[in-house]
């Protein structure tokens, strides 16, 4: 996208738009102090980075960051719950723990200091894409665990927004509010946005009289083609931000105003992109698994968390001012990288190429199974109420268009089955889009 969508507005300009040599320097001196202090004070580090031969004194440049061990989410596991804590628990005034998607949760830990680092980081992108003092918002983020609730929740507060902490959940009572309070921005996951949007629509409540204009997206993947029918369907303006638990929660990343990237909060973190195989630098601008190492943390800082997530970095220039680098979509996760007959599809790409047909709804299900020797994947896809037709030919038609769409997109034939409206699961927090019945 080429235009600003909002007026160019930041929290802390000198941190956003400071020069790239000066950031260089600072991220070199916050490096040195915090490998320092984690080989003193965390005997994982201790003892990876005596292996490596690292030290905070022989960290020289930043290319000295290749040196350091790689933390990865089996670490976590096996140091469970807190064995990467780098202050004692005196100093611990929160836990957060991952929503355990994929095994156990894994706890994290923050300090005062770590809480208005964070409430700054997701202000950040709340300024910079027009949330303002005089609004309200309603978080429908799960409060708990999940650290998108609290996350979200005390950056509004920081910028002296108006917070109705709704939490995930009972949607009839978040229409309501919705319409009764008319907060002007909306905290969710682009998959309860969508499902709050049926509801509007069921309600018959007309598009644009809700107060409704800006929602803040994250915790899950999600395509353009989804933002355009989500802005469309609520006549609002929809950005996405991206975080995780074991790095910060929310306020990594987001958006600016040209909606390009998602810019990192580099001050805070070092950003790489890596081929997961070889675990070398991905070339810029193509996708690789994201790592982060903590810079400023006190509690949880983890060097070169390996996120499983896959996106591209830019360094080129913003035309907004932000100098801090950019992400694009993360397309998906390393463990959610689906092998169909040996070929890699992200759930993502499936998104994308079925948003791209008229008369489908966004509410899709990939099935795989192996019945044979092949794998066989069937997606199961909602279309509208408008599009159905009690023609055979008609909706043969859809299914060839979804078909030949998603093998455009992956290279693959898919058995598509149509599936009338409001029958596929809706879901209040991340979505769940994948039965693999091959791992049953
Ligand atoms: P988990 O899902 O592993 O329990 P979290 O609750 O911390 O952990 O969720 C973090 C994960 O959610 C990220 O690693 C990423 O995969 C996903 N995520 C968060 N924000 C976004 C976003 N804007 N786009 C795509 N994926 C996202
Ligand atoms: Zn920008």
């Amino acid at each position: 996208m080429t235009k600003p969508v909002v007026e160019n507005a930041f929290w802390q300009p000198e941190a956003e738009r400071m020069p790239r040599v000066e950031l260089a320097a600072l991220q070199l001196t916050r490096l040195r102090a915090m490998v320092a202090r984690l080989t003193a004070n965390v005997p994982f580090y201790r003892d990876a980075c005596a292996r490596a031969g690292v030290t905070g004194d022989n960290i020289r440049s930043l290319d000295d960051l290749r040196r350091l061990p790689f933390t990865t989410k089996a670490d976590l596991r096996d140091n469970y719950p807190l064995g990467f804590m780098a202050v004692s628990r005196r100093e611990a005034v929160r836990y957060h723990g991952s929503s355990g998607t994929t095994g156990k949760p894994t706890f994290v830990a923050y300090t005062r200091r770590d809480l208005e680092t964070w409430a700054d980081l997701c202000a950040r992108f709340l300024v910079a894409t027009g949330v303002r003092p005089e609004h309200t918002a309603q978080v429908s983020f799960g409060y708990g665990l999940f650290t998108g609730g609290f996350g979200l929740h005390y950056a509004l507060e920081r910028i002296g927004v108006g917070v109705i902490p709704v939490s995930s959940g009972n949607s009839d009572r978040q229409l309501t509010i919705l319409q009764d309070m008319a907060p002007e921005v909306l905290i969710s996951t682009p998959s309860y946005a969508l499902k709050l949007m049926e509801g509007i629509q069921a309600r018959g409540i007309p598009r644009g009289s809700l107060g409704l204009r800006f929602a803040h997206f994250g915790g899950e993947p999600w395509t353009e083609d989804m933002r355009a029918r989500i802005e469309a369907g609520l006549g609002i303006l929809c950005f996405n931000n991206y975080g995780l638990s074991e790095v910060l929660g929310p306020g990594v990343s987001g958006e600016c105003p040209w909606r390009n990237g998602m810019h990192i909060a580099e001050d805070h973190f070092i950003v790489e992109a890596i081929n997961p195989e070889t675990l070398e630098p991905a070339p810029e601008g193509e996708p690789g698994e994201l790592v982060f190492t903590a810079l400023t943390k006190e509690a949880f800082p983890l060097l070169r968390y390996r996120t499983r997530d896959i996106a591209t970095l830019t360094r080129v220039p913003c035309p907004c001012g932000r100098t801090l680098a950019r992400m694009g979509r993360i397309t998906g996760r390393t463990d959610d990288m689906l092998i169909i007959r040996g070929v890699n599809v992200f759930p993502s790409q499936i998104e994308e190429a079925l948003l791209r047909v008229e008369g489908t709804a966004p509410h899709y299900l990939i099935e795989i199974a192996r019945p044979g020797a092949l794998d066989e994947a069937t997606v199961h896809v909602e279309i509208r109420p408008e599009t159905f037709s009690d023609s055979m030919s008609e909706m043969q038609a859809l299914r060839d268009r979804i078909g030949r769409a998603i093998q455009a997109v992956t290279g693959l034939g898919m058995h598509i089955e149509l599936v009338g409206p409001q029958t596929l699961e809706r879901f209040e927090g991340k979505a769940k889009r994948v039965l693999d019945r091959r791992k049953a």
